[in-house]
């Protein structure tokens, strides 16, 4: 039988990383530590209320879910600026990002961002049909602001797609550099969203800026955030977005009828009720990921600058034998990022001191 399947998508796997039982699973920078038990307490609890009202479609609207993110992100980034009306969610910042690309990007459309980055940006814009531009990020992984600038200018593109910290570098955009990409993204004619993708925001290190602290000034500035990572909540999926209220109406207009189950929204909010026990997890990483990184550099390798929960570090003459010499011994990390890297997600302590041990034996 022939499927008339799109001509582009022929031949295409689908995207994700291997799923192992191995001792370190460092590989898709989870949270290594579980809910602690009094979030997974308040999370079956508000799961089981929920239950009781699931013959009912949810709240089409998630305004209780929405109000309390808002709460959570201006306390966190330090703005007063954010309102129900300001923030969106979806089924992890994946579907958030689709929204965006339905909503603003399209056929005769350009979406530009900056490579290496994360490898789902190019599959958002092959589902939504938007073309697909990269730039060249610089040496040390810091954007090339001038060429940047340029290529808005030129290209008019309808969304510019920065992370920050980005993934899998690390690396965190300056606050003057998001100032310059979205005054540019403000002179296309007809519009431009700046998205700053800040799935990793919590992790960034003392005096580093959240954008969402200038969102007031930029009505064409979104924010993606996740509660994947410092939320330790992957398997929650919920994914949100600040914005002005224009930006959110747009999404608002592509989403699925009720996308976000009573389920997940009950998950979301008993979580964030917790956000100040889980922010200390968030700190122990941070101060895990500051060791892995000078223990890295001690040993000799570069490491790039990083204010995620993991670390992009070589370089290796043949990084695949690295791999799977560390693999052999448990513990998974990422071949990913330029010939050369590779990247480690930061677990516990313990996690770590496996994957320095087996380190040492695959180079020795
Ligand atoms: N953005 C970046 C930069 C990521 O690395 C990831 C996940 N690895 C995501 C977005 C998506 O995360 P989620 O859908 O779980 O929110």
């Amino acid at each position: 039988m022939t499927l008339p399947l799109r001509p582009e998508l022929v031949g295409l796997e689908p995207y994700g990383a291997p799923q192992l039982e191995v001792r370190a699973r460092l590989n898709v920078n989870e949270n290594p530590y579980s809910p602690p038990p009094a979030v997974a307490d308040a999370i079956a609890t508000a799961v089981r209320k929920a239950a009781e009202g699931l013959n009912r479609y949810p709240d089409r609207d998630f305004t209780a879910l929405r109000a309390d993110l808002a709460k959570y992100l201006a306390t966190e980034s330090h703005v007063d600026f954010l309102e129900v009306r300001n923030i969106w969610a979806a089924n992890g910042s994946n579907e958030v990002m689709l929204h965006l690309h339905q909503a603003f990007g399209g056929p005769g459309r350009t979406v530009l961002s900056f490579a290496p980055t994360y490898s789902m940006y190019p599959e958002y814009a092959r589902d939504s049909l938007t073309e697909f531009v990269t730039l060249p990020r610089n040496e040390d992984f810091s954007l090339d602001i001038p060429a940047a600038v340029a290529a808005i200018a030129e290209r008019k593109p309808t969304l510019v797609i920065v992370a920050s910290p980005n993934n899998p570098t690390g690396t965190a955009l300056p606050l003057d550099d998001v100032r310059q990409l979205a005054d540019a993204a403000q002179a296309v004619p007809g519009g431009c969203v700046l998205v700053i993708d800040e799935a990793y925001g919590e992790f960034r290190r003392r005096g580093v800026p959240s954008a969402a602290s200038i969102l007031p000034e930029y009505p064409n500035l979104a924010i993606s955030r996740t509660m994947s990572k410092a939320f330790a909540l992957a398997g929650g999926r919920l994914g949100y977005l600040a914005a002005h209220e224009p930006v959110v109406d747009a999404l608002r207009v592509v989403r699925l009828p009720y996308h976000l189950s009573a389920v997940t929204q009950a998950t979301a909010r008993a979580a964030l009720a917790h956000s100040r026990v889980l922010q200390a997890q968030v700190d122990e990483i941070r101060a895990e990921r500051d060791e892995t990184v000078t223990w890295l550099q001690d040993q000799g390798y570069t490491v790039a600058d990083t204010d995620a929960n993991f670390a992009l570090f070589g370089p290796f003459g043949d990084r695949v034998k690295v791999f799977e010499g560390l693999l052999e011994r448990g513990v998974l990390i990422r071949v990913v990022g330029p010939e050369g890297w590779l990247r480690v997600s930061i677990g516990t302590p313990a996690e770590m001191a496996l994957f320095r041990a087996a380190l040492l034996e695959v180079t020795a």
